[in-house]
């Protein structure tokens, strides 16, 4: 028997429709390409989107077809989206930062019909179009006075002008594809996840709840976060659903550009990775600058630094929820809020809860496996690989059907390795492919990395593993300085002494320069992993060598004397990284059309 409910599919149209229906007047403030502020409202995005949409319709897109943008975070990319989305098109978001190879590669992958660009990446794409053999059309997020004069492309506000906003959204199954996001390469070849309405729709529902992003009508967000990362963790959508005020940060990420926003525009929520509120952080430390508005930050991306909670806590009283997901994931898989246990802990105790990666939302369920596939226990102690299952999480990579990517328990395999504790909070220690070996055992690079992150000199930190003829792999701990700051690697190896086990101290501390990051703004391990390949370890003052251990710290379950020989210490798995580097060779298919209706 079937209920008698109304039959509502649950498309994302009905979002931003509720938006300006019930929140019509709240303002979208952003800061334009083009440098001024741009102010706004959900009305006027949801009119200007159904005028985008009619353009599309005009232009000959159909149901399926892939439009990419490749911009901030704007109002007139929350135009794009919703107006691409709205017909049943599919919205694919293009990652600026990757290498213009990858992206040519990606775009190709996708089929890429129509290309939505910002000013500021038009130079990339001018040079690369020869490489483009599906796109079609190239439409630039400016008016005609910021166009560039002698190229083929059509202009967005002139576009929007020549067409009505009459035009019916939606009416199509709720499975229907919504947006497409491919992940950066960091773990192999970029990979595309079509998210649908359905789980667009029920990832923000998710979100919004108190303990994930709890977003309300009260609110000023601030998505930092960019829409090509996973629809900056779903914030485009949870923001007008709930009808709080948004903020569109532009190009301009940098501390002071950030804080200018916070505080003009009454920021209370905002979301972003861990290297972005680093350079707020050193922003206000410089200036001396408070936040008057801003009440909580969710973080996440990677694992977030002790010392950047305390200094939110502490110094500016904002709360930090630590997030963790994937591109795959939607991506919101787990918070940190706590429940009623956590909270009844004192501060430091509890610290110890934010830290971690924190607790599923409902639609979200986990399981933490060994290598033989066996369940293992939620007692924080036993790591193993983390697997995750739920009606937003993906189920198959777009154009790779021929891939099985889900276990025959449903469940996706994440390639983190974490623990779960008894109140069901997961602790990411690393990326399976991260993670290093030594002598059979796993070291988490990244307890390391933040570890060493709150040594008062240092900007940023990473561990690596390097080759070792013993122990298979050993830690190196590279650290970036803060500015006009000098250390000894001694400093850094005294600073853990104590807070690890012995047996995990680097064997070596290299300063560099700049952590090298990726395109989503994480440490780029990989390449860290190619640059010291070779690395030679320099003797380390007696007592903080890692190759006198001591066996009584080696973990109770440690299989034989500490470290234990090598034997049976599986390789670590080599990276699959094969990036398409796309040739000249496509150019004859290259297909731009956009030259003759371009500058009506
Ligand atoms: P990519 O795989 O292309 O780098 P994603 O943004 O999808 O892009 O990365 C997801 C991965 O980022 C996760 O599998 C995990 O390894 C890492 N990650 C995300 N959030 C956190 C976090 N809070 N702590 C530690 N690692 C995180």
């Amino acid at each position: 028997m079937l209920g008698l409910m109304q039959d509502w599919p649950l498309t994302v149209d009905r979002i931003i429709d509720h938006a300006r229906s019930w929140h019509g007047g709240i303002e979208v403030v952003s800061r334009s390409v083009e440098g001024p502020m741009v102010r706004t409202t959900y009305r006027e995005i949801h009119g200007r989107a159904k005028q985008l949409s009619n353009a599309l319709l005009s232009l000959g897109v159909l149901p399926g077809d892939r439009i990419a943008t490749l911009a901030w975070n704007t109002g007139r990319h929350l135009e794009a989206w919703y107006g691409i989305m709205g017909i049943g098109a599919v919205c694919h978001t293009l990652n600026p930062r990757l290498h213009a190879d990858q992206l040519c590669y990606i775009i190709n992958h996708a089929r890429d019909k129509v290309i939505f660009t910002d000013l500021t990446f038009l130079p990339i794409l001018i040079e690369h179009r020869a490489k483009l053999d599906c796109v079609e059309h190239l439409v630039v997020m400016t008016d005609e006075a910021h166009m560039p004069a002698d190229f083929p492309a059509l202009c967005f506000e002139t576009l929007l002008a020549q067409h009505s906003a009459d035009c019916a959204w939606g009416g199509f199954d709720e499975n229907t594809a919504a947006g497409l996001c491919y992940t950066s390469g960091t773990t192999g070849d970029p990979k595309g996840v079509l998210y649908s309405h359905r789980s667009n729709f029920l990832h923000t529902l998710g979100t919004m709840g108190a303990d994930v992003l709890g977003i309300s009508a009260r609110d000023v967000v601030l998505p930092v976060v960019p829409m090509f990362l996973a629809n900056a963790w779903g914030v485009a959508f949870s923001a007008p659903a709930a009808g709080a005020k948004l903020v569109m940060p532009g190009q301009h990420l940098d501390g002071a550009s950030v804080h200018e926003l916070i505080e003009t525009e009454g920021v209370t929520f905002s979301a972003a990775v861990p290297t972005v509120w680093r350079m707020l952080l050193q922003h206000l430390r410089e200036t001396g600058g408070q936040l008057s508005t801003l009440t909580r930050v969710v973080i996440g991306g990677s694992a977030v630094p002790e010392d950047m909670v305390r200094a939110f806590r502490d110094d500016y009283g904002v709360t930090v929820t630590h997030a963790w997901g994937m591109t795959e994931t939607s991506p919101m898989g787990t918070q940190s809020s706590p429940n009623r246990a956590v909270a009844a802990m004192d501060a430091e105790e509890q610290l110890r809860y934010r830290l971690k990666q924190g607790r599923p939302p409902l639609m979200i369920d986990l399981k933490l496996v060994d290598d033989q596939e066996q369940v293992l226990p939620h007692d924080g102690q036993a790591s193993g690989r983390l697997k995750v299952s739920g009606p937003f999480v993906v189920r198959e990579y777009f154009r790779e059907a021929e891939r099985d990517i889900l276990a025959a328990d449903g469940f996706f395999d994440t390639g983190d390795v974490a623990t779960i504790d008894d109140q069901g909070y997961i602790q990411i220690t690393d990326r399976a492919k991260d993670v290093i070996k030594s002598g059979g055992e796993w070291i988490s690079s990244i307890e390391i990395e933040n570890l060493a992150a709150a040594h008062p000199k240092a900007a940023m930190t990473a561990v690596v593993a390097i080759p070792h003829p013993k122990w298979d792999e050993r830690p190196l701990l590279l650290v970036q300085l803060k500015p006009d700051e000098r250390a000894d690697r001694s400093e850094f190896l005294q600073f853990l002494d104590g807070k690890i086990a012995r047996w995990w101290m680097p064997d070596d501390v290299v300063f560099v320069d700049h952590i090298p990051l990726g395109a989503t703004g994480k440490i780029d391990k990989k390449l860290i992993r190619e640059q010291f390949k070779n690395h030679v370890v320099q003797p380390i003052a007696a007592g903080l060598s890692p190759e006198e251990p001591n066996a009584e710290e080696a973990p109770a379950d440690a299989p034989g004397p500490f470290p234990p020989e090598a034997a049976g210490a599986s390789p670590a798995r080599a990276s699959t990284l094969t990036m398409v580097a796309l040739s000249g060779a496509l150019m004859g298919a290259y297909l731009w059309r956009s030259f003759g209706p371009a500058r009506r």
